[in-house]
């Protein structure tokens, strides 16, 4: 790709004020920003970003479908977005998680889009298979380039695709997924994470298989499980489960909606060594089951509540502010004096405060009270670019319950 070399990059002009936020370094352009788009861009095609004055911002990718209509490749003026660019910020996406891929069966996240500067891209690693994700018009555009920089960089790797996340629509992108390199796997791969075993469905899981952001929050279950009684609420394949009881749990209760993830979270037991005749597997709608356990008064030593998404999109946030603090209230009741609920919030627009305030409401509703012991985080694989606050999405609270 010599394009910017040999004619001039379509531009888009911002309305004026809009330059603010790129001139602090946030790599989306709103298409409410634009005023005016010169020349013909393609999708997923390079463009200039330019302030209303003419003044030169940022090299993007755009997407006319999408209401980001641009993504930011650079703030430098001199480059060029073309294969060795990529390449070059596929390795340092890798160089980042040095420590992390010397474990030859590990799993952690390699790329995190716009928080690697490759926006729109994801990129899991479980052991030798990778999990491809394309999530907006720019990598789909690089989406070969993109590979082989991969391939270059871990050639024994295999890769497989899962571009089928909704967000794909908002980019018009249509859904796509199966081996990009390599054949598909023909079955779960296994992962090991600090010692725990862990089998993953690229193909069919979610997200790209597996949970690979709550990895802190296993280290810390698995450290302080130790004679427990541990219920694991929305457990999935029930990777909570499996540290618990490694981190010497002395009951697991899991529950899910699922019956195909309740089975996974068995087997899961079983792979690790700590299957026990005593495990107790609860399908059904988590609201109701606590509900249930709660007019029972049963009480666990430790309950881990890792829903799922309840906030979308900013429509969305009252209603889902309101869920959280539903299931917190309910999962309250179900610690015993003296135990820990540990409680995560995955929707990126619910601010770490406000979910906090959440919790407290629902403690009061619950007419219980405690004190935050620890936070928990997405984990070191998924970092936090600072001018992009938005990629900083998991968050955890670990709250000893008194009285
Ligand atoms: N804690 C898991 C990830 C949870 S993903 C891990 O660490 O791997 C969310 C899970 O919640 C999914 O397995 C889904 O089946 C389940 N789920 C969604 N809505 C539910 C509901 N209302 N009641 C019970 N489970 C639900």
């Amino acid at each position: 790709m010599t394009d910017a070399v040999s004619r001039p990059l379509p531009r888009v002009l911002l309305a004026p004020g809009r330059e603010r936020s790129l001139e602090r370094r946030h790599p989306w352009i709103f298409k409410g920003a634009i005023r005016s788009v010169e020349g013909e861009p393609g999708v997923g095609d390079t463009v200039e970003i330019r302030a209303h004055d003419g003044r030169w911002l940022a090299l993007a990718a755009y997407s006319p479908a999408s209401q980001i209509a641009a993504r930011v490749w650079t703030f430098e003026r001199d480059a060029t977005v073309d294969e060795a660019f990529l390449e070059a910020r596929v390795r340092a996406a890798l160089a980042r998680r040095a420590d992390l891929l010397t474990e030859p069966d590990g799993g952690c996240r390699l790329i995190f889009g716009e928080a690697d500067e490759l926006p729109g891209l994801i990129v899991d690693r479980y052991a030798d298979q990778l999990v491809l994700q394309v999530l907006a018009a720019g990598a789909e555009r690089w989406r070969d380039a993109l590979v082989a920089a991969l391939q270059a960089a871990l050639p024994d790797a295999r890769i497989y695709e899962r571009s089928d996340a909704s967000v794909r629509g908002k980019e018009g992108l249509p859904q796509r997924t199966g081996p990009v390199v390599g054949d598909a796997p023909a079955g779960p791969v296994e992962i090991q994470e600090d010692g725990a075993r862990f089998q993953v469905d690229v193909e069919r899981g979610h997200k790209t298989g597996f949970y690979l952001d709550q990895r802190d929050a296993r280290a810390w279950l698995s450290a302080h499980a130790s004679g427990k009684d541990v219920l694991n609420v929305f457990a999935y394949t029930g990777a909570f489960g499996v540290v618990a009881r490694t981190g010497g749990a002395a009951g697991l209760t899991q529950v899910d909606s699922s019956a195909d993830a309740l089975e996974a979270a068995e087997r899961h037991l079983a792979l690790n060594g700590v299957a026990t005749p005593e495990d107790e597997l609860v399908r059904g709608d988590a609201f109701e089951v606590l509900r249930r356990f709660a007019e029972e008064g049963r009480q666990w030593d430790v309950v881990v509540l890792d829903p799922p998404k309840f906030i979308e999109s900013k429509a969305q946030l009252q209603r889902g502010a309101r869920g959280y603090k539903d299931i917190n209230r309910v999962a309250l009741a179900c610690v015993r004096p003296g135990g820990t609920l540990l409680t995560f919030s995955c929707s990126g627009l619910l601010e770490p405060d406000l979910f906090q305030k959440i919790v407290a409401d629902a403690a009061l509703d619950a007419g219980r009270t405690g004190r935050i012991r620890a936070r928990l985080f997405q984990g070191r694989d998924h970092p936090v670019l600072l001018p992009f606050p938005e990629s900083a999405y998991l968050k955890g609270l670990v709250v000893r319950v008194e009285g």
